[in-house]
């Protein structure tokens, strides 16, 4: 799968959700396993769908424990505390920089076994949730970046 690239307008279309009827049909199980390879491949600690042109509420999260698929993730509910976390994404390549997030996630979603599952995140993993799906709303890092910290020519702001 190729990873398509601001300022191309698919990253900014709203996903779906995925139907109850197709959470554990072949063609998602296959959407998953092709997302986790690109995000391999891609060395990202996480993706989600439409990063690959798929509008569908679909996200992979590795926060070192492995590649992890999600499907309609949803926060629901965060912390109040925030933290400054320096944030790339295989979608805006070359730049990184800090975004304000919340220190903590609780996300429910449907795992890759098609049974309903709630994650408490924190720290990284938290972050990603953060990421990810706001990539399935059309949302890039870079919309809230407070500041950026290095730029695609290497240089270190
Ligand atoms: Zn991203």
């Amino acid at each position: 799968m190729v990873v398509l690239t601001d300022p191309n307008p698919e990253l900014r279309v709203r996903s779906v959700e995925v139907s109850s009827s197709d959470v554990s049909s072949d063609r998602l199980r296959k959407m998953i396993a092709e997302l986790k390879k690109t995000m391999k491949e891609e060395n990202g600690c996480g993706i989600a769908a439409p990063q690959v042109g798929i509008h569908e509420r679909v996200i992979i999260v590795d926060d070192g424990s492995g590649p992890k698929a999600y499907i309609n993730p949803e926060i629901v509910s965060k912390s109040f505390a925030t933290f400054l976390f320096e944030e790339g994404c295989l979608s805006v390549p070359g730049v990184w920089g800090m975004v304000k997030r919340h220190k903590s996630v609780k996300v429910s979603a449907i795992g890759e076994d098609g049974n309903p599952v709630k994650i408490s995140g924190k720290g990284l993993l938290s972050v990603i949730f953060q990421h990810e799906i706001d990539h399935l709303d059309g949302i890039l890092f870079i919309d809230t970046v407070q500041k950026i910290t290095r730029m695609p020519n290497n240089s270190i702001l």
